[in-house]
């Protein structure tokens, strides 16, 4: 007789959400997934999201809170500040942002009035919505006068960046990317925020992994304030933090709360608390070091086989692929991906002559293969999965293939599991 398997609580009350999720697990465990800003979190990391600090209210920050019963989150938030103190090297830190939006907001409510002028990266150039979107509250609200990269080697022009910076004198620059395969020099964006007297904002949203294994340079002492995002090569929940210097200190917590958040998010906060801790570990500056290895084998292959990269490689977790040559766009080459089992996303491309929607390129990240332990050989394989599909994307037997293969890949580097109750198997 085969024992009747345990329902779960969500199975039992709502067969509908579980079944949803169940779909979403297998598609996770299943395909590759390349989006450069995701990854896969650790069990204790969910498990601490999905605990019963979710049903606390907690205005106010530890030790000064408007609501009584708040002993056991102050330490779990005190925690995750200390943690991420000694981790990134801060002088403060706030953990209650819900977003990396949130937190870039935070940083511009502490330092900017309405009308004030910033400069930022080009959203077409690699730049992030909160970097001035005309629809974003960072471009309703400010007057953002974006900077470039070069068009030779798609690298972040300094000289020009630092003549702008003289002339438009904005009250802050921000040092940060979304879409940026290459290392970003805060030590310049420094000297150029001291010479005109700015603000300096480093938002390390894609980056904070690997800053804190020391696979990229880290902001600290350059920036005033640093943002980041805990959810992409930080493996942690989803979720924002920022950092910056003392003098600064009480203005951000009040910005925050109350200037722009009620209750924070104590589930999550505790999650960041894990996520940090992870962080700190020989595992994870191993995990960081494998990631920029992977995406420079995967550039490598994809060089080899004819394809053109932004800036002709990668310095850290994520690549752009030009597909001009290939008469394709980034629509298109993420549909057909999608369809083989490669999960991608288009992007645009510096001076892409097409719009958003289409673009010329796709963008590709390592973060996630990488937890799941994939390596080099790995990324051979993926370049040549990725190259059979856009070199042939309306071939359905093409198609069918690769799906075959990266099944059968991530067959052999099993991601979650997980019995319905949410004990490991
Ligand atoms: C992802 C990202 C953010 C914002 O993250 P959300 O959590 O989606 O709001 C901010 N800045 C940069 C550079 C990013 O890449």
């Amino acid at each position: 007789m085969v024992a009747k398997k345990k329902m779960s609580f969500l199975e039992r009350t709502d067969n509908e959400v579980f079944r949803i999720i169940a779909e979403e697990r297998d598609r996770q465990e299943f395909r590759l997934e390349m989006i450069a800003s995701e990854n896969f979190t650790s069990p204790a990391v969910m498990e601490a999201q999905g605990s019963i600090l979710t049903n606390k209210y907690a205005e106010g920050y530890p030790g000064k809170r408007y609501y009584g019963g708040c002993r056991y989150v102050d330490a779990v938030e005190d925690l995750a500040r200390h943690r991420a103190m000694e981790l990134f090297g801060a002088e403060h830190v706030n953990v209650q942002p819900h977003s990396g939006t949130q937190a870039n907001m935070a940083v511009y409510f502490s330092v900017m009035s309405p009308g004030d002028l910033y400069m930022g990266m080009d959203l077409a150039h690699g730049g992030h919505l909160s970097m001035g979107h005309p629809k974003n509250f960072s471009g309703r609200i400010y007057r953002v006068i974006p900077y470039s990269v070069r068009p030779d080697d798609h690298r972040i022009d300094y000289n020009t960046l630092r003549e702008m910076a003289k002339k438009h004198r904005p009250k802050m620059i921000i040092a940060g990317a979304s879409a940026y395969p290459r290392i970003i020099h805060y030590d310049i964006f420094g000297d150029i925020a001291k010479e005109v007297d700015a603000i300096l904002m480093a938002d390390i949203a894609h980056i904070a992994g690997l800053i804190v294994a020391g696979e990229h340079p880290s902001p600290f002492p350059h920036a005033d304030f640093v943002t980041t995002t805990t959810h992409k090569t930080l493996r942690g929940p989803r979720g924002g933090m920022v950092m910056c210097r003392k003098e600064f200190a009480a203005t951000l917590d009040s910005c925050i709360f109350p200037g722009m958040q009620g209750g924070p998010l104590m589930h999550v906060i505790a999650a960041k608390a894990v996520a940090l801790a992870e962080a700190a570990t020989p595992e994870f500056r191993d995990y960081q070091k494998r990631v920029v290895k992977n995406a420079k084998r995967l550039a490598e292959a994809l060089l080899a086989r004819g394809f053109c990269l932004v800036s002709g490689g990668t310095d850290n977790h994520l690549i752009l692929m030009d597909l001009t040559k290939q008469g394709i766009t980034g629509k298109e080459a993420q549909e057909c991906l999608e369809r083989a089992g490669i999960t991608v996303n288009k992007n645009s491309i510096p001076f892409d002559p097409l719009p958003p929607a289409k673009a010329s390129g796709i963008r590709l990240g390592t973060p996630a293969v990488t937890t799941r332990a994939m390596g080099p050989t790995e990324m051979e394989i993926i370049a040549a999965l990725i190259s059979n599909v856009l070199r042939d994307p309306l071939n359905e037997t093409v198609i069918e293939e690769v799906r075959t293969k990266v099944r059968e890949l991530c067959d052999q580097f099993p991601l979650y599991h997980f019995n319905g109750d949410g004990t490991d198997s």
